[in-house]
């Protein structure tokens, strides 16, 4: 599997950052609260400069996951490395060079805006220009506001530059654009891009599977405790059949059609067939087709060749149950 990776410069870091090896390793990962498996042996590779996008079904164990690979948790069995390390060993190792914004906020209510920022900063010793993080998150105009005062939406975005302050070699992020209005989510994921971009690493929940689909490199998709999918956006849309459709005359099937390599289903309506294949080589199958309409001059009306869509292999991947 290849990654897309966005890196513009490398970071300065140990002789273990020289080399290839993933950001996040976790290998048969499991967690349990009480007699509840929530992580039921997961195997994720994140790798450097990378945006991956955690997916899956409410209750799926994304969020649990993400906390045990920020070390709030301790693994039940199987291993995480960060960078290296063990992080509910290595948390204090991991804070500056690792941004988090979890599902829910921890923020003190009393302090005005920039003064989060910048107990913060003290707290993780990341260093940052606030006034122009805030302005990249259009919350300049609120940077003497007490949290208090600040609406949902605000807060969230509050939360995600705590996350981005520093510019942290790695961003954890569970669902950061919950709860944001088009306009701002659309910002973030500007901002997440621009991240990628200078080199920073990014691993994301998301319900939001168009910016998924538009914005990671690798995507997974949990369910009931399990990685069900994982790899490219490619690799993972090639896991459900493509589909083509077309329209023709119904005295077009007295010529025999192609020995299609998927599965073709034809309906008549008076005077017109239509025709649906699910294939797997949608090239092959769309080349079959079209040969066969110009060699006996046939006319294919409506005709529509799509991969697989996200959504698709998402609710595939929930059937499955
Ligand atoms: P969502 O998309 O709804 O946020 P998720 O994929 O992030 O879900 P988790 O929050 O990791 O899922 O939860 C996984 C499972 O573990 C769920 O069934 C949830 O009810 C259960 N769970 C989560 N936290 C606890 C807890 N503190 N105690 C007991 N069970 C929990």
């Amino acid at each position: 599997m290849t990654a897309t990776t966005g890196a513009a410069f490398a970071f300065p870091g140990s002789f273990w950052d020289m080399n290839d090896e993933p950001v996040i390793e976790v290998s048969r990962l499991k967690f349990s609260y009480d007699t509840f498996t929530a992580v039921d042996g997961v195997d994720l590779s994140v790798r450097r400069g990378e945006i991956f996008a955690l997916l899956g079904t409410n209750g799926a164990g994304k969020t649990t996951t993400l906390e045990l690979i920020e070390g709030f948790r301790h693994p039940e069995s199987g291993t995480i490395r960060v960078f290296g390390h063990e992080p509910a060993r290595a948390r204090s190792v991991l804070k500056p060079r690792m941004g988090m914004m979890l599902q829910h906020a921890g923020l003190i209510e009393e302090l005005s805006v920039v003064e989060t920022l910048r107990l913060w900063g003290s707290l993780t010793t990341r260093t940052d220009d606030a006034v122009e993080l805030l302005d990249r998150i259009e919350l300049a105009h609120r940077a003497d506001t007490r949290v208090e005062q600040l609406s949902g939406g605000e807060k969230r975005r509050l939360d995600f530059a705590l996350a981005i302050y520093g510019r942290p070699e790695l961003i954890v992020l569970d669902e950061p654009t919950t709860g944001l209005d088009p306009e701002s989510r659309q910002r973030l994921w500007q901002t997440v891009e621009q991240l990628r971009g200078s080199g920073s690493t990014i691993l994301l929940t998301t319900h939001y599977l168009e910016e998924a689909e538009s914005l990671a490199d690798r995507v997974a998709i949990m369910h009931q405790g399990r990685i069900s999918v994982e790899g490219t956006l490619p690799e993972v849309l090639a896991t459900r059949p493509s589909r083509i459709t077309a329209h023709v005359p119904a005295s077009a099937l007295d010529r025999a059609l192609p020995a299609f390599t998927g599965t073709l289903e034809s309906a008549l309506d008076g005077a017109v067939a239509f025709l649906a294949l699910e294939t797997s080589a949608l090239q092959e199958d769309l080349g079959a087709l079209l040969c066969w309409a110009r060699d006996g001059g046939i006319d294919l009306d409506h005709l529509t060749a799509n991969q697989a869509s996200l959504a698709e292999v998402f609710l595939a991947v929930g059937a499955n149950r």
